[in-house]
């Protein structure tokens, strides 16, 4: 096969050529025409195969080359991938010459409906009646149905036997002069037109494509233009998978047919997003790359309507957490009123709003009521044209979009009704922790009775895990939980009964500890430091380890559970500023801090 691919310049087309083992090129060379028709043939004893015959123009040679290498009385089947003239136009000549019985005429059903016309007597194999495969006798032939590439009932056939794919119009080029092998890359540009004019559109040149690869091709012998050796295989399909094709051809730039492949494409790929993200920033991230392909959009920023009335805010300066507000901005009020008393348009101008770029707000209609809910906020490059393509750009982009925006909003609303069954119970569902609520019932009366009893010293250690967002990031929010229920259990291993350990929040929590001195609050924190640096992961995090730093106050006299916490953080500030796991000691109480109802200094 290779001696042949490189010595390709040489070979002659007034004879049968074999380009693979007993597989034989058996076509005729029509001078000047670009468009040669190439014929193969399998030479298998008496079931030996021809593929796509000829026409009346090329027969007599291909015949004399058949009978070059075997009988024609040898050959039973004759597969036609599909019903051109230019492969079948020699069937009714064929149908004369051969006359053992049992030759079929091997084609699909929708070639036939037409092939039938030919009035000929040798009966057809149809492929999808015998499992889209040919066992000749220890050599099996396999048919790949490759639907209206070009014609519906077009189908290709691998030779298990020797890997040569005999495509048909697939990987048909134009070619001048007589080049049975394709030499280098370069022969992507006589496959282009030719696959530009006759596949209907990329994606069913996509479907044929990918169909194809399932098999260890070793070499492509379509019809037209020239065999393709192995080593230009991959290369081949990998151009013919983002080729844009037949109807395509049609429009020319900025028409029609390329706008609506651009907004399909858009339409996809926000189907994709909506499937594949959870996380609302990196839906909205996506959603703005999308619009960009179609709008000069700079941001988008989205405003909800929740179920109790307010407005939540979803914008890239809150990293789309969401704020809640208890009315929208007047400018987008107007256009919500607008749009909720029946008006058709899309999209509104704000030019009256201060903002330094132009902005279009889309409002975005709850189906089923027709609520408007929702709104969209696109901040631009350049003022938009009211144009009828604008228009229907952005009302295909409605629907999605209010999906992900509802979606949001349901999903933060149950976080707030989370957040608000969270403030008001005793232990945290995650870490089994105090919660922040039992914290300031049961600090409070703690402190009660240190006020009236000086030794009843009460020391608060702050912890906050280091990095931890990374750990959500790398390796999920999962995994953030496990961590945060290992370091809740470090802190519950050290603390004492009458301590109280709490956790105030994501990844930060709190330990009280009662009737103490600063050493020692700090040498148990040092404890619990070494003991979250020792922590050791399964899964995912093997091999991961964490730590944590420390911030610890020693309560004042009469000092209020604020002013203590904001004590403890101030130093576990500084435990983060000056190189994470660490503990840091806060300084004492400044005097007369009006925010207390301390007057002592320490
Ligand atoms: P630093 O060292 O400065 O403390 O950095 P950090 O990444 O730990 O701090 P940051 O405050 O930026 O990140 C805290 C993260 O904790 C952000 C938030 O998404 C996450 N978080 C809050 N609550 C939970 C929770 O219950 N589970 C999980 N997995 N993550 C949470
Ligand atoms: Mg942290
Ligand atoms: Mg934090």
């Amino acid at each position: 096969m290779d001696s042949l691919t490189a010595h390709a310049d040489d070979l002659n087309p007034d004879a049968p050529i074999e380009i693979a083992d007993r597989v034989w090129w058996v076509g005729h060379y029509l001078e000047g025409d670009p468009f040669q028709c190439h014929v193969y043939l399998i030479e298998h004893g008496d079931q030996s195969v021809l593929f796509d015959p000829g026409s009346a123009l090329t027969f007599r040679h291909t015949l004399r080359k058949i009978e070059a290498v075997t009988s024609l009385s040898n050959i039973r089947y004759f597969v036609c991938h599909h019903q051109d003239p230019d492969i079948t136009g020699a069937l009714p000549l064929i149908d004369q010459l051969v006359c053992r019985p049992d030759a079929v005429l091997v084609c699909h059903w929708r070639a036939k409906a037409l092939l039938r016309h030919y009035g000929l007597d040798m009966p057809f194999w149809l492929i999808e009646d015998h499992d889209w495969q040919l066992d000749l006798g220890g050599r099996l032939l396999k048919f790949i149905f490759t639907p209206y590439a070009h014609f519906p009932g077009a189908f290709v056939t691998f030779d298990a036997a020797t890997r040569v794919l005999f495509s048909s119009d697939l990987f048909g080029g134009f070619t001048e002069g007589f080049s049975l092998f394709a030499k280098d890359r370069g022969y992507f540009e006589n496959l282009r037109p030719f696959h530009e004019h006759y596949i209907p559109s990329r994606d069913i040149l996509q479907y044929a494509l990918k169909s194809i690869q399932e098999e260890p091709i070793g070499m492509i012998a379509p019809q037209h233009g020239s065999i393709i050796p192995e080593h230009l295989v991959p290369f081949m399909i990998k151009q013919l998978m983002n080729l844009d094709c037949g109807l395509f051809l049609m429009s020319r730039q900025t028409t029609d047919i390329k706008r609506l492949m651009t907004l399909n494409q858009a339409m996809k790929n926000i189907t994709q997003t909506m499937i594949l993200y959870r996380d609302f920033q990196d839906i909205a991230n996506n959603l703005l790359g999308i619009a960009q392909e179609l709008l000069p959009a700079l941001s988008l920023e989205f405003y909800a309507r929740t179920a109790e009335g307010q407005v939540l805010h979803l914008s890239p300066e809150n990293r789309f957490r969401g704020r809640l507000s208890e009315s929208l901005p007047p400018a987008l009020d107007a256009v919500a009123r607008d749009a909720q008393a029946g008006s058709r348009r899309v999209f509104h101008d704000l030019h009256d709003i201060d903002r330094a770029d132009p902005t279009i707000v889309v409002p975005l209609a709850t189906p089923g009521n027709g609520r408007i809910d929702g709104m969209a906020v696109i901040t631009l490059a350049a003022p938009l044209e009211d144009s009828d393509e604008t228009e229907d750009i952005i009302s295909r982009m409605v629907t999605p979009l209010q999906v992900a925006v509802e979606r949001e909003t349901i999903y933060r609303t149950l976080d707030m009704e989370r957040q608000r069954f969270y403030e008001t119970s005793i232990r945290d569902p995650l870490t089994g922790l105090f919660t922040r609520y039992y914290m300031q019932e049961t600090m409070t009366r703690l402190m009660g009775i240190q006020d009236r009893d000086p030794n009843a010293a009460i020391a608060l250690v702050m912890v906050d895990v280091d990095h931890f967002k990374g750990v959500n990031d790398t390796y999920g929010h999962g995994q953030g939980d496990l961590v945060l229920q290992a370091v809740a259990g470090c802190l519950q291993h050290d603390v004492r009964p009458g301590d109280l350990a709490v956790r105030l929040g994501g990844e930060e929590f709190a330990v009280f500890v009662v009737g103490t001195t600063l050493e020692r609050a700090r040498d148990m924190a040092e404890r619990l430091r070494e003991r979250v640096a020792a922590l050791t992961f399964s899964g995912p995090m093997v091999g991961r380890g964490i730590t944590a730093s420390f911030g610890i106050a020693l309560r004042q006299q009469r000092e209020s559970i604020d002013s203590l916490i904001e004590r403890a953080d101030t130093a576990l500030y500084e435990a983060k500023e000056s190189g994470r796991n660490r503990v840091c000691l806060a300084t004492a109480m400044r005097a007369a801090d009006p925010e207390t109802d301390s007057a002592e200094v320490a």
